[in-house]
């Protein structure tokens, strides 16, 4: 063997250590090593988040649990954050760079169900965990330990911060913490959401409005002196109608709902009373504004025509996610080096069965690498508060395999999954992901100088302006 050649395989030596199946770059392998040791845990810590699928707001007993983690392995931790009990920020380390990475885990109402492949809740019409929050969150903690542990090794310098981030669901707490300034000194930020497939997520999001529109009319006996009676619910539908014809003349992008949550309460009274919550969309938040200012104009016209009062009120509005490809390309190498997840024949068994009772091909779990798409113009799918977040500081996303493909998401499936071990899997995979990522950005300065400048670039000239009314966050008052 040459002197060099020699040398080229110290090298080798030092840098690389190999886990189970995949070798790893050394600090690679610190956080692979950290992970392992953390998993007991981590899964008790999601499990007992899955158990209590607590929703916006009310995640007092979740948020607890990560914080008090984060809190236990050192980690300085800031509870009550921007107004919202449930709202954190741990942080560890000091001085830059400064990573931060974001976890949710709100669940959403009336999915509960149990680890089973077949439909049945733990209690009927309890909360669930229907979009893997309980995984998102402990995930993204175990990767800022994972971090911390590297930092104490002396391997890396700098600050981590870990956010917990409540009410994702309904609410969209990022938008108080965005408006707190708490990612104004943060570098770079990494945040990953459970899917049915592993990709570095270089897709946006849907920018959306939400706000609530309530008619006021007058009370009648509906058959004895209707022509005293001023009727809100006309005016609830005749808006609705509004609203069905406009949709023939707004763009592909755009998307329009809404939820009648009041429209009177007996047949024979002329209602003076009706409420609508309303939502609209776009792929980008320029195209949403018009759109929202022409269906709150409907509502006057309603009104007008059934002669009764109205009120809008904003709820809040998020921004679509702002994409960085040069963050998505450094996820996508850890992603190639972690390789796909191995499953069990019981797992394989387990999601064929979620398939076949859902209707979709029997064809078990896709955890294969996805290469980095090309990012479109006008993406598809739903929104996240995590769009704010990355219109204020570089964000790189990604995509884990903690369900069988095509599982319908938000429902009983993605719960039954998030509770066993398909959902455990895909989430101290996701922690590596991102915790590798980080170790990347750590280690080389001018790799985060790349991200920030491509944000800075796409960003361009917009001044962010969060879409939310003035005042506290919407905190529900405790019983
Ligand atoms: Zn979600």
């Amino acid at each position: 063997m040459k002197k060099n050649q020699l040398l080229f395989f110290l090298c080798l030596l030092t840098t690389f250590t190999t886990i189970g199946q995949i070798k790893l770059p050394k600090n690679k392998a610190i956080i692979n090593k950290s992970l392992e040791k953390h998993k007991t845990e981590l899964i008790k810590i999601s499990d007992a988040i899955w158990a209590k699928s607590e929703t916006a707001f009310e995640e007092y007993e979740s948020s607890k649990l990560l914080s008090d983690y984060a809190e236990k392995n050192g980690f300085n931790v800031q509870r009550g954050v921007a107004g919202m009990p449930t709202a954190f920020v741990a942080t560890y380390g000091s001085g830059s760079p400064v990573i931060s990475v974001l976890g949710e885990f709100d669940a959403l109402p009336g999915i509960s169900q149990k680890t089973l492949p077949t439909k049945e809740p733990i209690v009927e019409g309890a909360a669930g965990h229907g979009c893997g929050h309980n995984l998102f969150g402990t995930a993204s903690l175990g990767a800022a330990i994972a971090i911390k542990e590297l930092m104490d090794a002396g391997k890396i310098k700098g600050t981590i911060k870990f956010f917990g981030t409540p009410s994702e669901e309904k609410f969209f707490g990022k938008i108080w913490m965005v408006r707190a300034g708490l990612w104004n000194d943060v570098d770079v930020n990494i945040s990953w959401h459970p899917g049915d497939n592993i990709e570095s997520d270089v897709q946006s999001s849907l920018a959306l409005v939400d706000f609530k529109i309530e008619f006021f009319g007058q009370a009648a006996h509906a058959s004895a002196d209707p022509w005293n009676g001023r009727s809100a619910s006309d005016a609830l539908e005749l808006y609705t109608t509004g609203i069905n014809y406009y949709r023939e003349h707004v763009k592909p992008t755009v998307r329009l709902h809404y939820h009648i949550q009041d429209g009177g309460q007996v047949v024979n009274v002329v209602p003076d009373y009706a409420k609508l919550w309303m939502r609209v969309r776009d792929t980008k938040r320029s195209g949403l504004l018009p759109v929202y200012e022409r269906a709150m104009k409907m509502a006057e016209g309603a009104a007008i025509m059934a002669n009764v009062d109205y009120k809008v009120s904003l709820i809040s509005g998020i921004y679509e996610v702002l994409v960085n490809r040069t963050g998505g390309e450094i996820m996508q190498k850890n992603l190639q080096l972690l390789g796909p997840i191995n499953y069990s024949d019981e797992e394989i068994a387990f999601g064929k069965k979620i398939q076949e009772v859902t209707g979709k091909p029997q064809v078990g779990m896709d955890s294969n690498i996805k290469p980095l798409e090309v990012t479109k113009e006008n993406p598809g799918g739903g929104s996240t508060d995590v769009g704010d977040v990355s219109w204020n500081v570089a964000n790189i996303n990604l995509s884990v395999t903690t369900a069988p493909k095509d599982t319908p998401w938000h429902s009983w499936a993605v719960v039954a999954c998030g509770g066993m071990s398909i959902g455990h899997k895909g989430m101290l995979y996701a922690s590596n992901a991102m915790a590798m990522t980080m170790a990347d950005l750590f280690e080389n300065p001018k790799l985060i100088e790349k991200v920030k400048s491509e944000f800075k670039e796409r960003k361009g000239d917009e001044v962010y302006e969060a879409i939310i009314p003035e005042g506290p966050p919407p905190i529900p008052t405790k019983l």
